[in-house]
């Protein structure tokens, strides 16, 4: 029987065989391949990948809370909401240019 040469595991598909690999050993050894040859590192664009992810999620958050407390809250909650909101935008706004940044590095490497 065929196996991974890297997982060792047992392989069936021929294209695979054929390569001497399974499909999941065969994309981490192309992104290990990128990475050598990327000019900006993978994993700080990881990073800045989760974090925009992060702030997506908090954005949303202070969406909702913005449209609540505009209908239903009080003075000082439709100010905390607004400033909240502006706040996160920012550092969202920030997150995407750094991702943008970074990813045209990252395509310039390949
Ligand atoms: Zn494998």
């Amino acid at each position: 029987m065929a196996r991974c040469r890297i997982c060792h595991r047992p392989m069936s598909n021929p294209d695979h065989i054929a390569a001497g690999m399974g499909p999941v050993c065969a994309a981490k050894a192309a992104r290990q391949a990128d990475d050598r040859t990327a000019v900006y590192p993978r994993d700080r664009y990881d990073r800045i990948l989760r974090g925009l992810e992060k702030l997506a999620g908090m954005l949303a958050q202070a969406n909702a809370y913005d449209v609540w407390a505009r209908a239903e809250g009080t003075a000082t909650e439709r100010a905390e909401a607004a400033w909240l909101k502006s706040l996160i935008s920012h550092w969202y706004a920030r997150a995407q240019r750094m991702e943008q940044h970074a990813r045209r590095l990252l395509h310039r490497a390949a």
